[in-house]
Protein backbone atom coordinates (compact mmCIF):
# COMPACT_ATOMS: atom_id res chain seq x y z
CA UNK A 1 0.00 0.00 0.00
CA UNK A 2 1.24 3.54 -1.01
CA UNK A 3 2.31 5.59 1.94
CA UNK A 4 0.18 8.89 2.87
CA UNK A 5 1.85 11.81 2.07
CA UNK A 6 2.51 14.44 4.70
CA UNK A 7 1.40 17.45 2.63
CA UNK A 8 3.35 20.14 3.92
CA UNK A 9 3.16 22.27 1.05
CA UNK A 10 -0.94 21.99 0.92
CA UNK A 11 -0.52 22.43 4.79
CA UNK A 12 1.44 25.56 4.49
CA UNK A 13 -0.67 27.21 1.58
CA UNK A 14 -4.56 26.36 3.76
CA UNK A 15 -2.85 27.77 6.86
CA UNK A 16 -1.74 31.18 4.72
CA UNK A 17 -5.89 31.42 4.11
CA UNK A 18 -6.05 31.82 7.60
CA UNK A 19 -3.16 33.82 8.04
CA UNK A 20 -4.59 36.49 5.88
CA UNK A 21 -7.74 36.90 7.67
CA UNK A 22 -5.63 37.15 11.09
CA UNK A 23 -3.53 40.29 9.54
CA UNK A 24 -6.08 41.74 8.11
CA UNK A 25 -7.99 41.84 11.45
CA UNK A 26 -4.78 43.19 12.94
CA UNK A 27 -4.66 45.86 10.62
CA UNK A 28 -8.33 46.97 11.23
CA UNK A 29 -7.36 47.07 14.93
CA UNK A 30 -4.25 49.50 14.13
CA UNK A 31 -5.04 52.11 11.84
CA UNK A 32 -3.90 50.00 8.90
CA UNK A 33 -0.78 49.32 10.13
CA UNK A 34 0.25 45.31 8.87
CA UNK A 35 2.25 43.70 11.26
CA UNK A 36 6.06 43.22 10.85
CA UNK A 37 8.29 40.69 10.77
CA UNK A 38 12.54 41.97 10.37
CA UNK A 39 14.88 39.60 8.91
CA UNK A 40 18.55 39.99 9.34
CA UNK A 41 20.76 38.31 6.91
CA UNK A 42 24.52 38.59 7.63
CA UNK A 43 26.96 38.21 4.50
CA UNK A 44 26.18 36.55 0.88
CA UNK A 45 25.45 33.28 1.09
CA UNK A 46 23.19 32.50 -1.83
CA UNK A 47 21.60 29.38 0.36
CA UNK A 48 20.63 32.29 2.95
CA UNK A 49 19.74 34.80 0.98
CA UNK A 50 17.27 32.45 -1.13
CA UNK A 51 15.94 31.24 2.41
CA UNK A 52 15.17 35.15 3.71
CA UNK A 53 14.02 36.12 0.49
CA UNK A 54 11.45 33.15 0.35
CA UNK A 55 10.73 34.26 4.30
CA UNK A 56 9.99 37.98 3.03
CA UNK A 57 7.60 36.61 0.54
CA UNK A 58 5.92 34.70 2.41
CA UNK A 59 5.24 37.95 4.92
CA UNK A 60 3.94 39.53 1.37
CA UNK A 61 1.57 36.63 0.54
CA UNK A 62 -0.43 36.93 4.01
CA UNK A 63 -0.48 40.92 4.06
CA UNK A 64 2.05 41.45 6.75
CA UNK A 65 5.14 43.70 6.13
CA UNK A 66 9.06 42.78 6.34
CA UNK A 67 12.01 45.25 7.70
CA UNK A 68 15.29 43.72 5.43
CA UNK A 69 18.49 44.04 7.35
CA UNK A 70 21.43 43.05 5.76
CA UNK A 71 24.98 42.90 7.14
CA UNK A 72 28.34 42.77 5.28
CA UNK A 73 30.69 39.27 5.67
CA UNK A 74 32.63 41.33 7.98
CA UNK A 75 30.11 42.46 10.43
CA UNK A 76 31.10 42.10 14.34
CA UNK A 77 29.28 40.43 16.88
CA UNK A 78 28.85 43.74 18.92
CA UNK A 79 27.48 45.38 15.38
CA UNK A 80 24.97 42.49 15.24
CA UNK A 81 24.05 42.70 18.64
CA UNK A 82 23.39 46.42 18.20
CA UNK A 83 21.04 46.14 15.00
CA UNK A 84 19.28 43.46 17.08
CA UNK A 85 19.15 46.07 19.51
CA UNK A 86 17.38 48.55 17.63
CA UNK A 87 14.45 46.14 16.05
CA UNK A 88 14.08 45.01 20.13
CA UNK A 89 13.18 48.55 20.76
CA UNK A 90 11.63 49.12 17.24
CA UNK A 91 7.77 48.86 18.89
CA UNK A 92 6.65 48.40 15.37
CA UNK A 93 9.09 45.51 14.77
CA UNK A 94 6.40 42.14 15.95
CA UNK A 95 9.34 39.36 15.08
CA UNK A 96 13.02 39.08 14.79
CA UNK A 97 14.55 36.34 12.30
CA UNK A 98 18.32 35.90 12.38
CA UNK A 99 19.33 33.84 9.44
CA UNK A 100 21.46 31.05 10.62
CA UNK A 101 24.18 30.27 10.17
CA UNK A 102 26.29 33.96 10.34
CA UNK A 103 30.04 33.87 9.36
CA UNK A 104 32.76 32.45 11.99
CA UNK A 105 33.64 35.59 13.70
CA UNK A 106 30.35 36.05 15.31
CA UNK A 107 29.07 34.39 18.35
CA UNK A 108 25.77 33.12 16.74
CA UNK A 109 24.33 32.16 20.27
CA UNK A 110 25.08 35.11 21.75
CA UNK A 111 23.67 37.13 18.98
CA UNK A 112 20.14 34.68 19.30
CA UNK A 113 20.15 34.93 22.54
CA UNK A 114 20.05 38.75 22.27
CA UNK A 115 16.92 38.83 20.94
CA UNK A 116 13.76 39.70 22.78
CA UNK A 117 11.49 36.41 24.12
CA UNK A 118 8.32 37.92 22.95
CA UNK A 119 9.78 38.86 19.72
CA UNK A 120 11.63 35.37 18.99
CA UNK A 121 9.07 34.22 16.79
CA UNK A 122 11.78 32.30 14.96
CA UNK A 123 12.43 30.02 18.70
CA UNK A 124 16.10 30.50 18.53
CA UNK A 125 16.40 31.77 22.32
CA UNK A 126 17.96 29.79 25.13
CA UNK A 127 14.76 31.18 27.22
CA UNK A 128 12.65 30.19 24.57
CA UNK A 129 13.94 26.81 24.62
CA UNK A 130 14.04 26.32 28.19
CA UNK A 131 10.03 27.70 28.72
CA UNK A 132 9.28 24.87 25.63
CA UNK A 133 11.18 22.25 27.11
CA UNK A 134 9.37 22.95 30.53
CA UNK A 135 5.83 22.75 28.55
CA UNK A 136 5.63 26.78 29.43
CA UNK A 137 4.17 29.06 26.52
CA UNK A 138 6.68 29.65 23.87
CA UNK A 139 7.39 29.89 20.19
CA UNK A 140 9.01 26.67 19.23
CA UNK A 141 11.70 26.75 16.72
CA UNK A 142 10.32 26.70 13.73
CA UNK A 143 11.93 23.21 11.73
CA UNK A 144 10.55 21.13 14.99
CA UNK A 145 7.72 23.04 15.49
CA UNK A 146 6.50 22.83 11.54
CA UNK A 147 7.15 19.19 12.25
CA UNK A 148 5.16 18.96 14.98
CA UNK A 149 2.26 20.76 12.91
CA UNK A 150 2.49 18.41 10.05
CA UNK A 151 1.70 15.26 12.19
CA UNK A 152 -0.98 17.24 14.08
CA UNK A 153 -2.87 18.23 11.36
CA UNK A 154 -2.25 14.57 9.62
CA UNK A 155 -3.01 12.66 13.21
CA UNK A 156 -0.23 10.85 13.39
CA UNK A 157 -0.22 8.76 16.66
CA UNK A 158 3.28 10.01 18.89
CA UNK A 159 1.62 9.05 22.24
CA UNK A 160 3.65 5.83 23.54
CA UNK A 161 5.49 5.62 20.60
CA UNK A 162 9.00 5.43 19.98
CA UNK A 163 10.06 8.44 17.99
CA UNK A 164 14.32 8.02 16.83
CA UNK A 165 15.29 11.79 15.74
CA UNK A 166 18.59 11.87 14.03
CA UNK A 167 20.77 14.90 14.58
CA UNK A 168 20.85 17.11 17.61
CA UNK A 169 21.60 21.01 16.25
CA UNK A 170 20.34 23.52 18.63
CA UNK A 171 17.37 24.43 15.98
CA UNK A 172 16.55 21.54 14.74
CA UNK A 173 17.43 17.59 16.49
CA UNK A 174 17.58 18.75 20.51
CA UNK A 175 14.10 20.80 20.17
CA UNK A 176 12.38 18.49 17.70
CA UNK A 177 13.37 15.52 20.46
CA UNK A 178 12.02 17.82 23.73
CA UNK A 179 8.50 18.45 21.89
CA UNK A 180 8.09 14.81 20.89
CA UNK A 181 8.98 14.04 24.38
CA UNK A 182 6.32 16.56 25.43
CA UNK A 183 3.62 14.43 23.11
CA UNK A 184 4.64 11.27 25.28
CA UNK A 185 6.85 9.90 22.69
CA UNK A 186 9.58 7.46 24.01
CA UNK A 187 12.57 9.53 22.09
CA UNK A 188 16.11 8.11 20.93
CA UNK A 189 18.60 10.95 20.10
CA UNK A 190 21.06 10.15 17.63
CA UNK A 191 24.13 11.95 16.25
CA UNK A 192 28.00 11.32 14.90
CA UNK A 193 28.75 9.37 17.39
CA UNK A 194 25.81 7.09 18.02
CA UNK A 195 27.03 3.59 17.66
CA UNK A 196 24.60 0.87 16.01
CA UNK A 197 22.58 3.27 14.50
CA UNK A 198 20.92 1.39 11.46
CA UNK A 199 19.74 -0.95 14.56
CA UNK A 200 18.14 2.07 16.41
CA UNK A 201 16.87 3.57 13.70
CA UNK A 202 15.10 0.43 12.66
CA UNK A 203 13.29 0.46 16.17
CA UNK A 204 11.72 3.38 15.28
CA UNK A 205 7.96 4.02 14.70
CA UNK A 206 8.39 7.66 13.77
CA UNK A 207 12.19 8.83 12.14
CA UNK A 208 13.22 12.39 11.75
CA UNK A 209 16.28 13.10 9.70
CA UNK A 210 18.13 15.88 10.96
CA UNK A 211 21.64 15.18 9.75
CA UNK A 212 22.47 17.27 6.94
CA UNK A 213 24.10 14.74 4.53
CA UNK A 214 22.25 13.53 1.17
CA UNK A 215 20.08 10.36 1.74
CA UNK A 216 21.75 9.32 4.90
CA UNK A 217 19.62 7.12 6.51
CA UNK A 218 18.95 4.05 4.16
CA UNK A 219 15.63 2.82 3.34
CA UNK A 220 16.36 -0.67 4.56
CA UNK A 221 16.98 0.69 8.00
CA UNK A 222 13.22 2.18 8.93
CA UNK A 223 11.08 -0.92 9.62
CA UNK A 224 7.79 -1.31 7.32
CA UNK A 225 4.76 1.22 8.58
CA UNK A 226 6.59 3.76 10.25
CA UNK A 227 6.59 7.42 9.97
CA UNK A 228 9.34 8.98 8.24
CA UNK A 229 9.89 12.80 8.66
CA UNK A 230 12.79 13.92 6.27
CA UNK A 231 14.67 17.88 7.10
CA UNK A 232 17.17 17.83 4.48
CA UNK A 233 17.00 19.85 1.99
CA UNK A 234 19.94 19.08 -0.68
CA UNK A 235 20.73 19.84 -4.67
CA UNK A 236 19.09 17.39 -6.78
CA UNK A 237 15.95 17.47 -4.55
CA UNK A 238 16.85 14.49 -1.85
CA UNK A 239 16.75 14.79 1.89
CA UNK A 240 18.44 13.14 4.83
CA UNK A 241 16.67 10.09 4.06
CA UNK A 242 16.33 7.38 1.50
CA UNK A 243 12.98 7.94 0.42
CA UNK A 244 11.73 6.60 -3.29
CA UNK A 245 11.49 3.09 -1.73
CA UNK A 246 9.37 4.05 1.83
CA UNK A 247 6.73 5.76 -0.82
CA UNK A 248 5.58 1.75 -0.54
CA UNK A 249 6.84 0.75 2.89
CA UNK A 250 5.98 3.53 4.98
CA UNK A 251 2.66 4.87 6.56
CA UNK A 252 3.77 8.09 6.44
CA UNK A 253 6.54 10.27 4.93
CA UNK A 254 6.91 13.67 4.24
CA UNK A 255 8.39 14.60 0.89
CA UNK A 256 11.55 16.25 -0.17
CA UNK A 257 10.75 19.20 -1.47
CA UNK A 258 7.21 20.10 -0.47
CA UNK A 259 7.13 18.54 3.17
CA UNK A 260 9.18 20.11 6.51
CA UNK A 261 10.42 23.34 4.47
CA UNK A 262 7.07 25.40 3.66
CA UNK A 263 5.97 24.06 7.38
CA UNK A 264 9.43 25.79 8.54
CA UNK A 265 8.43 29.37 6.87
CA UNK A 266 4.69 28.93 7.52
CA UNK A 267 5.84 28.41 11.31
CA UNK A 268 7.86 31.59 11.30
CA UNK A 269 4.64 33.89 9.77
CA UNK A 270 2.21 31.89 11.95
CA UNK A 271 4.45 32.90 14.94
CA UNK A 272 5.13 36.52 13.45
CA UNK A 273 1.31 36.68 13.87
CA UNK A 274 1.02 35.34 17.31
CA UNK A 275 3.38 38.04 18.39
CA UNK A 276 1.88 40.76 16.80
CA UNK A 277 -1.51 39.47 18.44
CA UNK A 278 -0.22 38.91 21.76
CA UNK A 279 1.24 42.26 21.18
CA UNK A 280 -2.49 44.28 20.16
CA UNK A 281 -4.25 42.19 22.89
CA UNK A 282 -5.95 40.28 20.59
P1 LIG B 1 23.69 20.51 11.78
O1 LIG B 1 23.71 21.67 12.72
O2 LIG B 1 24.83 20.30 10.85
O3 LIG B 1 23.50 19.19 12.65
C1 LIG B 1 23.60 17.92 12.09
C2 LIG B 1 23.41 16.88 13.14
O4 LIG B 1 23.58 15.60 12.54
C3 LIG B 1 24.42 16.99 14.29
O5 LIG B 1 23.76 16.86 15.52
C4 LIG B 1 25.38 15.82 14.03
O6 LIG B 1 25.87 15.21 15.20
C5 LIG B 1 24.45 14.84 13.33
N1 LIG B 1 25.25 13.92 12.52
C6 LIG B 1 26.25 14.23 11.65
N2 LIG B 1 26.79 13.11 11.15
C7 LIG B 1 26.13 12.07 11.71
C8 LIG B 1 26.25 10.67 11.61
N3 LIG B 1 27.18 10.10 10.84
N4 LIG B 1 25.42 9.89 12.32
C9 LIG B 1 24.48 10.45 13.12
N5 LIG B 1 24.32 11.79 13.27
C10 LIG B 1 25.15 12.59 12.57
O7 LIG B 1 22.40 20.55 10.86
P2 LIG B 1 20.93 21.15 11.14
O8 LIG B 1 20.97 22.63 11.04
O9 LIG B 1 20.31 20.51 12.31
O10 LIG B 1 20.20 20.61 9.82
C11 LIG B 1 19.98 19.24 9.59
C12 LIG B 1 19.29 19.06 8.25
O11 LIG B 1 18.06 19.75 8.24
C13 LIG B 1 20.07 19.60 7.07
O12 LIG B 1 19.86 18.74 5.96
C14 LIG B 1 19.46 20.96 6.82
O13 LIG B 1 19.56 21.36 5.47
C15 LIG B 1 18.04 20.69 7.18
N6 LIG B 1 17.31 21.88 7.63
C16 LIG B 1 16.13 22.14 7.03
C17 LIG B 1 15.39 23.23 7.41
C18 LIG B 1 14.10 23.48 6.72
O14 LIG B 1 13.55 24.55 6.86
N7 LIG B 1 13.59 22.52 5.98
C19 LIG B 1 15.84 24.07 8.42
C20 LIG B 1 17.03 23.77 9.07
C21 LIG B 1 17.76 22.66 8.65
P3 LIG B 1 26.90 15.95 16.21
O15 LIG B 1 26.04 16.84 17.06
O16 LIG B 1 27.51 14.84 16.98
O17 LIG B 1 27.87 16.70 15.36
Amino acid sequence: MSALVLDGKALATQTEAELSQRVANLKAANHGRAPILATILVGADPASATYVKMKQNACKRIGMQSIAVDLSEQTSTEQLLSSINELNNNPDCHGILLQHPVPPQIDERACFDAIAAEKDVDGVTCLGFGRMAMGEPAYGSATPQGIMRILEAYKIELSGKHAVVVGRSPILGKPMALMLLNANATVTICHSKTQNLPDLIKQADIVVGAVGRPEFIKAEWIKDGATVVDAGYHPGGVGDIELAPLTETAAAYTPVPGGVGPMTINTLILQSVMAAEKKLGQ
